[in-house]
Order: C-alpha cells, then sequence, then structure tokens
C-alpha cells in the first residue's frame, strides 16, 4: 500500500516536494491554507482591470536549476521568456545594454561590464578588484562581517558599492547591503556572473503566477494521483509517541498520515509544531531568522512609456521596471472599468515597478511613494509626463523574504525535523540559497529525497549547479563544482 504522505503549504517548497514525489509514484495530500497555490509566489484580483495581477513580479536566473527543472518537469518552463541582455539605466538617462560576448565563461561578460557607461574606468578596475576577491573562499572572520564592511575593507568607491554592488546585491537578496552576509553576496556573484556563460540571464514568466501555480500544476498534480485542498488551515501537527500520527485543521478535522513535510514561512512553523518539538535545540535558530519587506507599484497609463522589456533603475528609488504589456502578462490593451459614474477606459499601458528591501519605505503614505516614482520615471521616459495614469496599486509585502544576515546558515534547520517522519521545507531552512524560489524548490527536494530514503528509494532530486567554467577556476580559483 502506498505511504499517506501530507505536504502541508502550497507554496513552491510544498509544491516542488509534491511534484517530486508525485513524479516517483507517491501521489501526495496538500493542504494549503488560502485560495490559491503560490505563496508569496502568486496573483490577487484586481477588481478596476478584471485580472489577476501579481503581488509582485517575480523573475528567476539561468543559475537557478533546481527550479528550472520543477518548470520543465510541470510545463511550466514555456511559460517564461529569457532576457537577452539586461537594460541598466545610470542617472543621466542612458540605457547601457549588458549581455554576453562570444567568450566563454568568465570573460563571457567583459564586453557588458565595459558597457556600463556610469562607472568611469578606474571605478571599473576597482570592481574588477573586489570581484576577484570575493570569488576567493569565505574567511570566518569574514563571515562576522556586514558586506557593506566588507566592500569598505575592500576600498570599494562610493559610486562602485552605489551602481553596482547595490543594484545587483539589493534586488538578488532583497536586503540592504549592512544586512547581507559575505556568503550570500558572493553565491550571487559566483553563481550568477563568475562560474558559468548562463548564470546570469534573467526569465520573466509571460503569464501572471496564478497561471504557473494555479491551474496548469494542480491538474499535472491531480491527474497523477495527488489530491489538493485549498482554504484548509493545518493548526496543529498530533504525535503519537516520537512520531507525527496526523494533523488537527484549523475545522477540527484530523487527518492521519504515514510521512508529514511541512512548508510553512519560519514565521508560523513553530506555532503548528507540539511544544516538545518547537523547544527542540535545532529549531531554536528559527525564532532568530528576521524578514525582509519588497514592495512594488502597479501602474496603467494611457499609453506607453518605453518600448523597453524591462530596466534596471541605478541610484534611484525604482529599481527594476518591467513593461507587462510588452512582457505579455496582459492584452497590449486592457479594458479598465472605472469606478462608477466615470467614463469605461479603453486603453492601457501596464507597469510593474519593483522596490526591494523596502525599508525606507515605511512611514511614507502611498501618494508620496507614488509621486517620487512618476518623477523618476518621467526623468528616465520624458513620455511619462504627457501619460495619464489610469490605475496603480501598491503591493508591500513585509516578510517578503529572511534577511541574510552574517551568520544567518547557523540558525536555518535541515529538512530532516528531530523527528523522524516530519521533513521542514521552505526557502528558510538550510538550502545555502537566498530566500528565492530556486531555494524553495531546493528545499522541497531535499526534504522530498528524505521521505524517499525514508522509504527505502535512495535517490537524489536535487539537481546539481552549472558547471563551473575552465577559465573561471583558473582565474578566479573557483572549485569545479561550487557547493548547491
Ligand atoms: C514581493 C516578493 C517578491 C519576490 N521576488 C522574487 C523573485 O523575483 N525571484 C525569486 O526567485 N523569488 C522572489 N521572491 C521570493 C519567493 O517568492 C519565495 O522565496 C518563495 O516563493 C517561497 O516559497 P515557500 O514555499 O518557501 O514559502 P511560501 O511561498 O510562503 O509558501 C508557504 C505556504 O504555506 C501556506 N500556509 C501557511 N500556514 C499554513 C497552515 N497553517 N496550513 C496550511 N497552509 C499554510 C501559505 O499560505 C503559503 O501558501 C519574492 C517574494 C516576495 C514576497
Amino acid at each position: 500500500m502506498s505511504p499517506r504522505i501530507v505536504i502541508v503549504g502550497g507554496g513552491l517548497a510544498g509544491l516542488a516536494a509534491a511534484v517530486a514525489l508525485t513524479e516517483r509514484n507517491l501521489p501526495c495530500l496538500l493542504l494549503e491554507s488560502r485560495v490559491r497555490l503560490g505563496g508569496r509566489a502568486s496573483s490577487f484580483h484586481d477588481p478596476t482591470t478584471g485580472s489577476e495581477i501579481d503581488n509582485c513580479q517575480h523573475v528567476t536566473l539561468g543559475c537557478c536549476t533546481n527550479f528550472r527543472h520543477f518548470c520543465e518537469t510541470t510545463g511550466l518552463a514555456s511559460s517564461f521568456r529569457r532576457e537577452p541582455a539586461l537594460h541598466f539605466i545610470g542617472p543621466s538617462g542612458k540605457v547601457d545594454r549588458f549581455a554576453a560576448g562570444p567568450l566563454p565563461a568568465p570573460l563571457h561578460l567583459l564586453g557588458g561590464f565595459a558597457s556600463l557607461s556610469y562607472l568611469s574606468w578606474q571605478e571599473k578596475q576597482a570592481l574588477a578588484r573586489g570581484l576577484k576577491a570575493l570569488a576567493r573562499p569565505v574567511s570566518s572572520a569574514d563571515e562576522a562581517l556586514p558586506f557593506s564592511e566588507w566592500l569598505k575593507q575592500h576600498r570599494q568607491p562610493t559610486n562602485v558599492i552605489n551602481r553596482f554592488w547595490f543594484v545587483v546585491l539589493v534586488s538578488a537578496l532583497s536586503e540592504s547591503l549592512d544586512r547581507i552576509s559575505v556568503t550570500h553576496a558572493r553565491k550571487v556573484i559566483v553563481d550568477a556572473f563568475l562560474a558559468n556563460r548562463d548564470g546570469w540571464y534573467v526569465d520573466i514568466p509571460t503569464v501572471p503566477l496564478e497561471k504557473l501555480y494555479g491551474g496548469p500544476l494542480v491538474e499535472w498534480l491531480t491527474s497523477r494521483g495527488s489530491q489538493i485542498r485549498l482554504q484548509t488551515g493545518v493548526e496543529k501537527f498530533e504525535m503519537a509517541g516520537e512520531i507525527v500520527s496526523g494533523v488537527r485543521l484549523n475545522s477540527g478535522e484530523i487527518i492521519d498520515g504515514d510521512e508529514f513535510l511541512v512548508a510553512v514561512p519560519f514565521h508560523r512553523i513553530r506555532s503548528l509544531l507540539p511544544e516538545t518539538l518547537s523547544a527542540q535545540p535545532d529549531l531554536q535558530g528559527i525564532e532568530q531568522l528576521e524578514p525582509a519587506p519588497i514592495s512594488s507599484l502597479h501602474l496603467w497609463f494611457d499609453r506607453p512609456i518605453t518600448d523597453l522589456p524591462h530596466a534596471v533603475l541605478v541610484d534611484r528609488l525604482c529599481q527594476w521596471v518591467f513593461n507587462r504589456t510588452l512582457l505579455g502578462n496582459t492584452p497590449a490593451s486592457t479594458s479598465l472599468a472605472g469606478p462608477p459614474g466615470t467614463d469605461l477606459v479603453e486603453k492601457s499601458f501596464y507597469y510593474q515597478i519593483v522596490i526591494s528591501a523596502s525599508h525606507q519605505l515605511g512611514g511614507r503614505s502611498k501618494e508620496d511613494i507614488q509621486q517620487e516614482v512618476l518623477k523618476e520615471l518621467a526623468e528616465v521616459w520624458p513620455e511619462t509626463a504627457n501619460a495619464k495614469l489610469l490605475h496603480s496599486r501598491q503591493v508591500t509585502e513585509h516578510r517578503a523574504v529572511f534577511s541574510p544576515v552574517p551568520g544567518i546558515e547557523g540558525l536555518r534547520p535541515a529538512q530532516q525535523s528531530p523527528v523522524a517522519n516530519l521533513q521542514l521545507a521552505g526557502d528558510w531552512t538550510r538550502t545555502g540559497w537566498p530566500a528565492t524560489m530556486e531555494g524553495a524548490v531546493r528545499s522541497g527536494y531535499l526534504a522530498a529525497e528524505n521521505i524517499l530514503s525514508r522509504l527505502g528509494k535512495r535517490e537524489r532530486v536535487i539537481r546539481p549547479n552549472l558547471k563551473t567554467a575552465f577559465l573561471s577556476r583558473v582565474i578566479y580559483g573557483l572549485p569545479a563544482n561550487e557547493p548547491g
């Protein structure tokens, strides 16, 4: 008889575990408290446009091998588009096209770095020195430092800090430089820029997140025998002696099982576990994990303000701009049903602006933030000043990610909990990755591996990193296989 596997939490971690197990003929029961799957990577209904819009634009990088594998397995990969170049816009408004040239890694991006017009040659040389120093293994003394301090110690000029390190790391790790560990900074730089030609590519969904993790994934799982129960919140795990015997739902219903996997956010986990378990030393670190916010502004104009699909704005409040109309999230024109009594607005052009680590927005009014964003957009694309803003939304996810502060890795628990038949998953569990879709999928795959092993099937589910290129090993001394 097939073991009864219960997964709590339908974010990417829970979904990845469900996919890995279902694919191996081990159907699961997945319980999700909300009305939809996807967790922090999901959409919500906007009544004014009548469409599903994402809580925030989610993108992934070429180095995210497990997330890619998850999308390929479930048929979602075709709903992403790979950007052939990144568009960086410096303070002068000039668009710098950052793309890979024909040389092997790590020389493939030389031309891209050279093209950044908002850094002088001396600054680029300082950056090259900084990149080389960061590629070295992190010493324990460095691991204790915030990355801002490391940058000072390595004499990185202010412009290089603000216009390169901030731009890349704050958007990748969603935290400010004084709250990022050297290990996490190194991971982003090595995996994305130094180790392999394909690491830096940005893949953007061409559909709302709901269309990725809602419909098609539900169909994939249920047609293979797994079950999904939405609006089914779990209140507590029930123990029988040393093992988990079941989950008690908020409704009072008890669901029994053999193997359990809990993939809820870090701030929810402890309340679900029995007292004896949440007091275990291995799980004490969870209490010390801290969240960081991400904000997004959704703007619908009556005309296009740029024909770029995306842009990275340097030295500004706005960090990334996504041209959703062009990227294919919504039809080229969306019917906007205005508030009662106003005329129907026929056409709109939809842009998403992302501000990661948006601590500094706390205490400011939505109007004030929107004014600053519109001013910046008009400085970069003057057409914005002529465009009529038809509709806007602002979303701040206060617990978007965990802060990758120095020493964080010691606080993250392994997927195998102190109870044999209970696995932990979620981007916050120990994967070595920051809080990303890749980190979440890795945690789900690792937890699924543990379940398989308990069932006597020793099998690797986790996918390896991209291979480190020969020249990257020679120039930067990187190991052949960077640890996951
Ligand atoms: C605004 C924002 C922007 C981001 N941008 C990016 C990006 O561009 N690229 C990227 O890679 N990552 C990005 N991330 C991070 C990424 O979304 C997360 O790392 C990832 O989705 C986390 O997945 P998870 O499964 O670990 O957790 P979650 O997505 O939080 O899933 C946990 C699930 O558990 C459910 N749950 C909670 N309690 C219970 C309960 N008691 N019973 C049943 N179910 C329960 C929740 O409803 C939720 O669905 C972003 C995150 C945010 C918030």
